[in-house]
């Protein structure tokens, strides 16, 4: 599918590079003139990919370029105020083209925090095609700050959006590991799952018509409705052996085993494992609305009645007879993979924890504000009678 791409904040400008990276890499023609907004000089420099006049610089009269430190409300007010700088990047896009818009944001700062549910809701007034959201949330050892951000931000995210697709950092967090180092990782995985989805049905290089091949519909179709998304994720490499066999190696979070299964036996497993492994935000897959499953890979290895399995497979475990699925044939591909979708996911516990901790934080926050009033006050109130303001 074409996506308008619109990465807001540090985490969203990075993000979104990693995914101009993949489309180079792969040859894909998804994204249309990425886009990245920042209120700090220093962050959008940084962007590797986004081409130099896709980069949004706001705030300059409130921040001068310096950014908005953690503070949510005002990187919310900052993207009100310039929210027709950002329209002008975008009016630079073929947007007849487009069939979707997509705002990238790491959830927990200041910037894209603020920034992206405004976005979300100036680009519903406007236009007619949805808009999807990407939210990164924070890992719980980054602090109350950053949670109590990305609670508020998540919840008005969600209610501008026509649904938020969700990578959880707590969930991928990997110790021993310096952030920057982490991130990128963690971007480049990001990128793999939902590139792979947006990626299907935009094969390049290829006049074959799959058989059942995912088009932009149904990926809209699975995510319209609203509400928050997970991304699972599986491969498995196939490599022609010298004499013309097929060896296959399983790759899934590290793990290496070998498997010698068909190929309709292959995909069922690796749905299986897409749907139960890692998922970009853990929740319990019972009551997901609605689903989408994409296989990709070779053509030969695109096996009809594996992926149909797969699909009564996640219909079971989901209990959702709203279940779309498709192949996504790359010629020269060395694995074999299946990213599956799951909107619509209501019982996920790490929200509830992520509210949790936010009220938390608030009251925390109220608290030391009211303590620290009380103070100033006693320091200042010491000798008042007798020392008398200055005017
Ligand atoms: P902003 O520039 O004010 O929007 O804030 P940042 O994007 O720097 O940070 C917001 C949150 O995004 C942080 O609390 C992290 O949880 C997360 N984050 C920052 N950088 C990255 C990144 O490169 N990748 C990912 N996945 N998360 C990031």
């Amino acid at each position: 599918m074409k996506l308008a791409l619109i990465g807001f904040g540090q985490a969203g400008g990075k993000i979104v590079d990693e995914f101009v990276a993949y489309e180079r890499r792969t040859g894909l023609d998804i994204f249309s003139a990425p886009v990245a907004v920042n209120t700090a000089k220093t962050d959008l420099h940084g962007l590797e990919h986004v081409p130099t006049d896709n980069r949004v610089l706001i705030g300059q009269a409130r921040v001068k370029g310096h950014g908005v430190g953690a503070d949510n409300e005002l990187g919310a007010e900052i993207a009100e105020q310039d929210i027709d700088e950002v329209q002008a990047a975008l009016d630079e896009i073929p947007v007849h083209e487009v069939d979707a818009f997509l705002i990238v944001a790491g959830l927990g700062g200041g910037t894209g925090s603020g920034g992206a549910p405004v976005l979300a809701k100036h680009l519903k007034r406007i236009y007619t095609e949805p808009v999807f959201g990407l939210g990164v949330l924070p890992a719980a050892d980054e602090g109350g700050i950053y949670t109590l951000n990305a609670a508020r931000s998540f919840q008005t995210f969600v209610r501008e959006s026509d649904n938020v697709l969700v990578f959880d950092n707590d969930a991928w967090r990997q110790t021993g590991e310096s952030m920057r180092g982490g991130y990128d990782e963690i971007n480049r995985e990001i990128v793999r799952r939902f590139g792979m989805l947006f990626g299907a049905g935009e094969t390049v290089g290829n006049d074959r018509v799959a058989e059942s091949v995912v088009d932009s519909s149904e990926i809209i179709n699975t995510l319209a409705g609203g509400g928050v998304s997970t991304v699972g994720y599986a491969a498995e490499s196939v490599r022609t052996t010298d004499d013309g066999g097929l060896r296959s190696r399983i790759r899934r979070d590290g793990d290496d085993a070998f498997d010698e299964t068909n190929t309709t036996n292959r995909i069922t497993s690796l749905v299986r494992k897409a749907a139960l492994g890692r998922l970009t935000l853990p929740c319990d897959l019972s009551g997901t609305e609605r689903s989408l499953l994409v296989v990709g890979g070779p053509p030969g290895q695109l096996d009809r009645k594996g992926i149909e399995r797969g699909r009564s497979w996640l219909e079971e475990e989901t209990g959702s007879m709203e279940v779309r699925g498709g192949d996504y044939p790359i010629p020269d591909a060395e694995t074999v993979a299946s990213a599956v979708l799951f909107s619509g996911v209501h019982k996920v516990p790490r929200i509830k924890e992520l509210q949790r901790v936010a009220i938390e934080a608030r009251e925390n926050i109220d608290r030391l504000q009211a303590e620290s009033d009380d103070n100033l006050d006693r320091l200042l109130d010491e000798g008042s009678e007798e020392i008398a303001p200055l005017y």
